[in-house]
């Protein structure tokens, strides 16, 4: 019976859970993962549009929404140096891209799926998928059941059931509810990284993308959007997402888009284009600074006379539009929905977890890592390395206490 027993059972084979198992075994621990999926690393295999983005070379608690202290903790113990070389050190070549994105080489997400599965099985650890944890009791050892009435005995549990965004691909709220059940207070989970819709028309912009600076309260971001049908998408929407998710709570709110991000003064920038350009009719006054769509909207917004040269246009008239161009109000009403969201805001309540190990502090010998926490990173690889780093530290410690 003894022998049965496993030192620790990780429930979840994603990015948080296939590292923790690795390092995990490699301590010397008895070591079992539980995955619900037929194929282990399911979302790893979707993300960076099939290129998996794996960490970013500017990884700094700043990326991220949640509790900093047990960000910085995450972070400082695996920083992004150490995780480079972990993952070289699987035999996976990276290239880093714009904004300190690392990919791998290949430009292929399973080349670093597969290397992880190979590791972690040569690591000692097991792996049985298809199943799924219904059950986590806890006495003087877990005892686990699965939803084949399996059941398994574990000294310790990590819970890296990730998060429910995605569900196309299997993601649930499994997690959310074995962690309740186990004392833990879940922080009503909301879609993030997904898209921003918007109360005002923008569909005659659908498809144009910009680089732009949004404004809302409490956040500001800087680089591309893409108009849709909805409202936009893009990274600067996609990074305004987080902080806006968690403000909203069923309400709206102000957005201003400044279409010269890098212009300081817009007044002044437009004041001595108009000096040279005073005679061009609206659009063409516009052409080179905006997208023809977008002046074309402007235009038609603030009331500009199209066949007009500008000098004959109203002081008002003109000043308005500019303070639009660098200021265009919007509305955000909604994030798009978990089909479309590529992390959760919320999760597990991170007071609640020992944040130099990962420990829950609900239930002793419990782990809990990964999205699962209710820690959301912007878009670059971030939220992936804190699923890594969490589920390293959670690993360390497992394997320090043996
Ligand atoms: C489309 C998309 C693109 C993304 N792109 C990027 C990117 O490029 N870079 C980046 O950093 N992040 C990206 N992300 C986010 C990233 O994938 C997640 O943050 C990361 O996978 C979280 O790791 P995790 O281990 O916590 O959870 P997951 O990787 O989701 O793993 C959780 C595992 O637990 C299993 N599980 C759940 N419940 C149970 C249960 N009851 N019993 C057994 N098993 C269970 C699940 O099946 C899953 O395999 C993307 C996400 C999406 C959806």
């Amino acid at each position: 019976m003894e022998n049965s027993i496993y030192n620790v059972i990780i429930i979840g084979a994603g990015a948080s859970g296939l590292l923790c198992a690795r390092e995990c075994a490699r301590g010397g621990l008895r070591t079992l993962v539980l995955e619900k999926e037929q194929t282990p690393g399911r979302k790893i295999l979707v993300t960076g549009n099939g290129r998996c983005n794996l960490t970013n070379a500017r990884v700094a608690p700043a990326f991220y929404q949640g509790e900093a202290d047990l960000i910085s903790s995450a972070l400082t113990q695996f920083p992004y140096q150490k995780c480079r070389a972990y993952f070289e050190d699987l035999g996976i070549l990276l290239i880093e891209e714009g904004q300190g994105r690392i990919f791998p080489q290949t430009g292929k997400s399973t080349a670093v799926v597969e290397p992880l599965k190979l590791a972690v099985s040569e690591s000692g650890a097991d792996i049985l998928t298809g199943q799924t944890v219904t059950k986590i009791k806890c006495g003087k050892t877990f005892n686990i059941t699965t939803q084949t009435g399996q059941t398994f005995q574990a000294r310790r549990v990590v819970l890296a059931c990730g998060s429910c965004a995605y569900p196309q691909i299997g993601a649930t709220s499994s997690g959310y509810e074995l962690a309740q059940k186990l004392g833990h207070t879940i922080i009503a989970p909301r879609p993030t990284l997904s898209g921003l819709v918007l109360k005002e028309n923008f569909s005659r912009l659908s498809g144009i993308r910009a680089q732009v600076k949004l404004t809302a309260p409490g956040v500001q971001t800087q680089g591309e959007i893409i108009f849709t049908a909805y409202g936009i998408n893009g990274p600067a929407a996609l990074n305004a997402s987080g902080i806006i998710t968690r403000a909203l709570d069923g309400g709206n709110m102000p957005l201003h888009i400044n279409f010269l991000p890098d212009v300081p003064n817009a007044h002044a920038f437009f004041e001595e284009r108009l000096k040279r350009f005073a005679d061009r009719r609206p659009k063409d006054f516009f052409a080179g600074v905006l997208h023809e769509s977008i002046a074309n909207l402007l235009i038609d917004f603030k009331g500009l006379r199209k066949n007009k040269p500008m000098r004959e246009q109203s002081a008002n008239t003109l000043r308005s539009a500019f303070d639009t161009v660098a200021a265009w109000p919007a509305t955000v009403t909604a994030l798009r929905p978990w089909n479309e969201a590529m992390a959760a805001a919320g999760g597990v309540k991170t007071s609640e977890i020992n944040y130099n190990t990962f420990e829950s502090l609900c239930c002793p010998g419990l782990y809990v890592t990964g999205e699962l926490l209710d820690v959301d990173g912007q878009s670059g690889g971030f939220n992936l390395h804190f699923a890594w780093a969490s589920g390293f530290v959670a690993a360390q410690n497992l394997v320090k206490e043996k």
